[in-house]
């Protein structure tokens, strides 16, 4: 899967762009809605007419916080917000506000879980790592360049600034990774984290998380790193990771056929498989940065913080250890359930129903999900209730049905919505645990075989199967497999 050539070692840094969920923009009151007709949500502020003077929403600051806090992100006290001079038509004031050289955090650590893969993209053994966070700064986003027709005949292009003025989260790492599934795991780590605490959607088909790879590769033993280039046009955490390890190799190859990398930005083209160059990236761009002098200094006391920090969920990690602890889960499982917050929280109430966490966790896992994944559906929109699922596990573990029975159960309570005792009652399911009904049918297996009985007896113990399958063939598949295969035993070398 890493196609690492001997000898060349990869440096990595990554720039995450997450869209902070408010519901006005960061420093007007329009709305951050998609899909509304182009250009409905604007105002002076945000169109960048002149006069026009920015506020600072706080309900922005406040997801920031709960961003950095996330990621375990000290915020400074006082921060500044700059102007980021460029030109682009979906610009409109000629600058971004951003911040610069006092942002909102700086200078953090992250510690992150990753692994290597196998061939089949299986992570090999989970190990800790840390990574630098350079800074996480609030600054405002740009809006949208739109293109329609064909080029050269009827292309026309428009400008949508609905988009001009959503607070966005910007997150950039040193360039501490050296592969790319290093990169893969910090980026869902970070999204995972936005998520939990309802700082962002971070969905990045949607574009509300965005993610930039600076890539470059060097000679192992060399102390200065290579030329970097960076890659855009990132959809998703996979599509990341493949065009990281396409540019590795390109970047390889050149070098070792004697040509050097260039500083460029590069776009990846999933259907080709391929990084495509954008514009280079030689001349440095100077910004003339310069505090925004619209803006008071963004002044973020302790106590806010403090208020933020409690109203915080039980963050992923803490609530993995707690799994493990309270409910005896392997590392791996409660890895898993910690994924995603609700995935979490339907485990707990499957669990607390089921009164048999580890198996309310085996069948959430491996047939629950099996179920969602192919009806295209996420935890929260299960037809199946956590305290049915945690029915389901109790009738199992009471021998009122068998495990195998239990399946279909599950595959027909997804169907249709039916709670687990109804479905077993409806399909006349219930396994008899019954020793005398058991004993019983046995005994008439005996009567009917005296061959094969005798030849049992005689030594040949391989028939013992031969017994099970007609003992359940003659209770119809209800009987309780342990308890007649107990009593098989009894009664066979009686
Ligand atoms: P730029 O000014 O081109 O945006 P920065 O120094 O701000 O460059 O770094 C941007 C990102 O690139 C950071 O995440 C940083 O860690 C990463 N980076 C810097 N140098 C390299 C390099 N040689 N190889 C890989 N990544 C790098
Ligand atoms: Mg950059
Ligand atoms: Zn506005």
């Amino acid at each position: 899967m890493c196609a690492m050539k001997e000898g060349w070692e990869t440096v990595i840094g990554l720039e995450i762009h997450a869209q902070l969920n408010t519901e006005s923009k960061i420093f007007c009151g329009c709305s951050t809605r998609f899909g509304d007709e182009p250009n409905a949500n604007t105002c002076p502020v945000c169109l960048g007419l002149p006069g026009a003077l920015p506020v600072l929403n706080r309900r922005a600051v406040e997801l920031g916080a709960r961003a950095a806090l996330a990621l375990s992100l000290h915020v400074n006290e006082r921060s500044i917000f700059a102007r980021k001079n460029y030109f682009y038509p979906d610009l409109p004031k000629g600058y971004q506000i951003s911040q610069y050289d006092q942002p909102f955090s700086e200078r953090g650590e992250l510690e992150i879980l990753t692994a290597e893969r196998d061939e089949g993209g299986r992570p090999r053994e989970w190990r800790p790592m840390k990574v630098r966070i350079t800074r996480l700064h609030l600054e405002e986003d740009a809006g949208k360049n739109v293109h329609e027709g064909l080029p050269d005949v009827d292309r026309y292009s428009y400008i949508d600034l609905n988009r001009a003025g959503t607070p966005l989260a910007e997150i950039v790492t040193e360039p501490d990774f050296r592969s790319s599934w290093e990169a893969y795991d910090y980026v869902n780590h970070v999204r995972r984290a936005l998520q939990w605490v309802g700082a962002s959607e971070a969905d990045m088909e949607k574009g509300n998380l965005r993610c930039e790879a600076n890539v470059s590769v060097r000679r192992i033993g060399d102390e200065k790193f290579g030329t970097k280039v960076e890659l855009k046009n990132l959809n998703s955490v996979r599509f990341m990771q493949r065009a990281i390890e396409f540019e590795i190799e390109r970047q390889i190859a050149l070098i070792e056929s004697g040509g050097r990398v260039t500083q460029e930005t590069r776009l990846w083209d999933e259907r080709a498989g391929e990084t495509r160059v954008m514009r280079s990236k030689e001349e440095a761009h100077d910004y003339r940065y310069f505090p925004e002098p619209d803006l008071p200094p963004l002044m973020v006391s302790p106590e806010f913080i403090e208020g933020v920090k409690n109203s915080l969920p039980e963050l992923p990690d803490v609530r993995r250890d707690r799994l493990m602890k309270e409910y005896e889960l392997p590392f791996g499982d409660a890895s898993h359930l910690v994924t995603d917050r609700a995935l979490a929280d339907y485990y707990e109430q499957a669990a607390a129903a089921a009164l048999n966490p580890r198996a309310a966790a085996n069948w959430l896992r491996s047939e629950l999900l099996r179920e969602l994944e192919a009806a295209n559906q996420t935890i929260d929109q299960s037809p199946v209730p956590p305290a049915e699922l945690g029915a389901l596990v109790r009738l199992i573990d009471e021998g009122k049905i068998s495990g195998k029975q239990g399946k279909e159960v599950l595959v027909e309570m997804f169907a249709n919505g039916t709670g687990a005792a109804a479905v077993v009652a409806e399909r006349g399911l219930v396994q008899v645990s019954d020793a005398g009904e058991i004993d019983a049918a046995i005994d008439e297996v005996m009567k009917s075989s005296p061959a094969q009985l005798e030849q049992y007896r005689a030594g040949k113990e391989t028939l013992f199967g031969f017994f099970v399958g007609q003992v359940m063939k003659a209770m119809k598949g209800k009987g309780n497999p342990k308890v007649v295969n107990e009593r098989l035993k009894e009664k066979l070398s009686a």
